[in-house]
């Protein structure tokens, strides 16, 4: 079995795509190896690091909420060292990484030892509340995200020691410099082990065009995200720990994988700025700012998961507020009325659909699915419309590079099903 510098190396050099099943970041590969002295890593759908220390071992991030996932993590943890955990630091609040610490903390209720102390960043905790806050509403849009039944957790454990900027804690010998930065979250540390070499990027880094535009989820940070990226391009790790993916191994692979995501989300940012400073329009954005080829080109930044078109969304949202440059849509008419008027200007919903099989069949979904959702607002308990639809939307879904798009997409096609059937 290759080691996971192999598998590293050949991601790299292009030999493995990330797009392929099995090499995509948030493949699980279950496996914990030694990546550093005394530091391990763990590889599953999300990604843990243990520090061994003279005081216990430290997790840097911990994994999910779901028991088996914990349990797996648990024991890979416990075949590479029997020593208590002394800390754990989550590199962000995101329920696969935040989120596994409940069975370590029973194994030490179990042991009479100590509880580990929690670091986080100080705004984890009032991310881990919104997410009871609207538990029901994040249950449904990942499972659309992700197109697997999630269930959103509402047991966090909080960070006990907090902080703002940036602190350094040595820990049984070992310094671990946690430093804050706004990029996928508002909460987001990164950490380095100046003696170690190591960097862990948490999701700053993921082996695919940063998530920096997810369509159904709270504003990301692209400006600050890259900045994140030059700073720690700068401390010259010789092993990159990612949240998801593989590590990247070799200083000169580290520094260029994080100037490299930096330049890409910096020229999506000026590109988005220099355009909105012009007075051009959402529409535009969307139609003109695209990543330099030679950086969308790279095997560490493709669109598998996010993509531009959706950061370039989230740059302009994080200028402005949520108009969309068109005036009808300030104070629109329900959908459902607006749907109606077209198909009946355009003779009936039956042809809309149509000329939407016939923009598909030309390979042009964009235009097609617009068609199609006014025809299913029209006719919506039209066995025929919904049919075309759930066709042309699982055609779109299957065409789709970016899990986002893909999520979306599916569950159109299946509500449609569920009414053609
Ligand atoms: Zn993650």
């Amino acid at each position: 079995m290759p080691t996971l510098e192999q598998l590293s190396d050949r991601l790299w050099k292009g030999i493995d795509k990330t797009a392929d099943k099995g090499c995509h970041p948030f493949a699980p590969l279950y496996r914990i190896e030694e990546v550093a002295d005394g530091v391990a890593f763990y590889k599953g759908f999300s990604n843990v690091a243990v520090v061994k220390t003279d005081a216990g071992c430290v997790l840097i991030d911990t994994g999910s909420s779901h028991e088996v996932a914990q349990q797996r993590i648990f024991e890979k943890v416990r075949s590479y060292s029997r020593e208590r955990i002394d800390t754990a630091i989550y590199s962000h609040g995101h329920v696969d990484h935040a989120y596994g610490l409940p069975i370590f903390l029973a194994e030490a209720r179990r042991n009479s030892l100590r509880l580990p102390a929690v670091i986080g960043h100080e705004r984890v905790a009032a991310r881990m509340k919104r997410y009871i806050l609207t538990n029901g509403f994040n249950t449904l849009i990942n499972t659309r995200q992700f197109g697997a039944a999630i269930e959103w957790p509402t047991d966090p454990i909080y960070p006990t020691e907090t902080y703002r900027d940036r602190i350094v804690r040595e820990i049984g010998g070992a310094h671990f410099e946690i430093t804050h930065a706004k990029g996928e979250t508002d909460d987001h540390s990164w950490v380095y082990l100046p003696e170690r070499k190591v960097l862990y990027t948490g999701d700053l880094f993921i082996w695919a065009a940063p998530n920096a535009g997810n369509p159904q989820k709270v504003q990301r940070y692209a400006r600050e995200w890259a900045a994140a990226l030059r700073a720690m391009a700068a401390r010259g790790a010789e092993v990159l720990l990612c949240g998801h993916g593989v590590p990247v191994f070799g200083r000169e692979r580290v520094a260029q994988a994080l100037r490299d995501t930096a330049a890409y989300l910096q020229s999506l940012h000026d590109g988005t700025v220099a355009l909105m400073n012009e007075g051009a329009p959402l529409d535009r954005l969307i139609a003109e700012v695209r990543p330099p080829r030679e950086l969308a080109e790279k095997p560490y930044l493709q669109p598998i998961y996010d993509e531009p078109e959706f950061i370039v969304r989230n740059i302009h949202r994080c200028y402005g507020g949520w108009h969309n440059d068109v005036p009808a849509d300030l104070k629109p008419a329900p959908r459902v009325r607006q749907a109606q008027e077209i198909a009946a200007l355009a003779g009936g919903a039956g042809t809309l659909v149509s000329r939407a099989a016939a923009l598909a069949a030309e390979g042009d979904f964009r235009l097609a699915c617009h068609l199609l959702d006014w025809a299913a607002d029209a006719a919506p308990d039209s066995k025929e419309v919904h049919a075309v639809r759930a066709d042309v939307y699982a055609q779109r879904a299957r065409r789709e590079s970016s899990t986002m798009a893909r999520g979306i997409f599916r569950a159109a096609a299946q509500d449609s099903q569920k009414i053609a059937e």
